[in-house]
């Protein structure tokens, strides 16, 4: 079974053909600018060069058309016609309460993604048009939808509801979802595999920590909290965004600042976190090369984003009354040495350690913790596409297919 994988944005389209046989990319790609002048498709076939297509694409639906054309190509192409795309699997911002399950696309999902632009409304509507759009080059080829929403529908009320009056909730759906699920979906089960145990019998924190990052308690398998919320804003420091604080901190910015609603939104998505506190980047290795050359407020920005890694760690080992694995993962989480060491330094009370000679590793599964730590540390690469891959192909296969 070959599955293609789509991710969109409000201009671009990130794709990857798997063949489900092995597992194996096929190809992978992005189309970037749709719409916008200077429309580009970067096409990368597994053994062969990349191909670098400029053409006008004034929509998503163009836009899905060059992908086909460049899977299908006589030269860079990896297949010979779409007919060998079994299934599509569609990345989707949020599921809100409605999905926890990713679900095979009918009129009922289309219009529960397409109103659930109301809680994401720069990521959802982007998901409508790639699925129209897919809808349109592929018909009649099975759509699965992946949430990043849905992993964390598990989480109980105390963990999801917000301090706010219930019927806040009720009316305006204001609640902590959590996002990156298919992440931490795909590292918790990762590492439960890698130690042979079943993951019903573990009690895992995964980590995510890239340019967004959040933390997920995933206890038996299933996520009871995590630091995002209402939106991907919440919980950690992360690249430019704020992560929690003081709500009044909000209303008084505003006020200082002549801020309206969406400036202020945009000023806590987009000029705050690493990058805000540092004034050097939103870029972990400039801040780190930054405070290694002294600058002290690069160091004020890491030792923040670490500390409160640590606050989560041993929130989310409260919550669930112990601790068996800690997983990294995501850009820093898989690439940054000293960032991990620094993590887990003074974590011994709850038994995490780390093994220097063992941590020095980037990108690849690994376990990073002293033979003697009560708790495993491990490094998980994160294949999300990988994850909607999987589950497209286990709704697919239920049809009969
Ligand atoms: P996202 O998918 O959220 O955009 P990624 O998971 O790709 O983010 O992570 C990007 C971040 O990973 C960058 O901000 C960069 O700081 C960090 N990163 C990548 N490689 C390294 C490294 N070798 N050392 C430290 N940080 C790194």
């Amino acid at each position: 079974m070959k599955i293609l994988v789509v991710n969109c944005g409000s201009s671009s389209i990130k794709y990857q053909l798997i063949d489900m046989e092995n597992e194996q990319v096929m190809a992978k790609g992005l189309v970037e600018r749709i719409g916008i002048p200077g429309s580009v498709i970067t096409h990368r076939p597994e053994g062969k060069d990349k191909v670098v297509i400029e053409a006008e694409m004034k929509n998503h639906t163009v836009g899905i058309k060059y992908v086909i054309d460049c899977l299908t190509h006589p030269e860079y192409g990896v297949i010979k016609d779409m007919k060998e795309i079994d299934a599509t699997g569609h990345r989707v911002a949020h599921g809100g309460e409605l999905f926890s399950e990713p679900e095979l696309v009918d009129q009922r999902v289309f219009e529960g993604v397409r109103d659930l632009g109301r809680l994401a409304p720069l990521h959802n509507p982007a998901s409508v048009m790639g699925i129209e759009a897919t809808e349109e080059a592929l018909p009649g080829v099975p759509m699965v939808t992946v949430f990043d929403t849905a992993f964390h529908q598990t989480m109980p009320p105390k963990a999801f509801l917000y301090g706010i009056p219930y019927n806040m909730y009720k009316d305006y759906a204001i609640r902590s979802y959590g996002f990156h699920g298919t992440s931490h979906k795909y590292v918790a089960e990762t590492v439960a595999k890698e130690i042979g145990k079943p993951i019903e019998d573990l009690k895992i924190i995964t980590c995510h920590l890239g340019n967004g990052a959040s933390i997920t308690a995933v206890d038996g398998g299933k996520s009871v909290d995590t630091s995002m919320g209402f939106t991907p804003l919440g919980g950690l420091i992360m690249g430019t965004r704020c992560g929690d604080m003081d709500p009044a901190v909000v209303p008084f910015i505003m006020e200082k600042e002549g801020f309206t609603p969406e400036d202020m939104n945009q000023f806590m998505n987009k000029k705050c976190g690493v990058e805000g506190i540092s004034g050097v980047s939103s870029d972990f290795r400039d801040v780190e090369e930054a405070a290694n050359n002294g600058n002290e407020r690069a160091r004020y920005a890491l030792d923040m984003f670490i500390y409160r890694v640590q606050r989560y760690i041993g929130a989310y080992t409260a919550a669930m009354n112990g601790l068996d694995v800690l997983v990294f993962t995501a850009g820093i989480g898989e690439n940054s040495i000293t960032m991990r060491e620094e993590i887990c330094k003074n974590m011994d009370f709850f038994g995490i350690t780390i093994d220097p000679e063992k941590n020095n590793i980037r990108g690849e599964i690994k376990e990073i913790s002293q033979d003697s730590g009560r708790v495993k540390v491990y490094v998980v690469p994160t294949n999300e596409e990988l994850m909607i891959a999987r589950e497209t192909k286990a709704i697919v296969e239920k049809l009969g297919k």
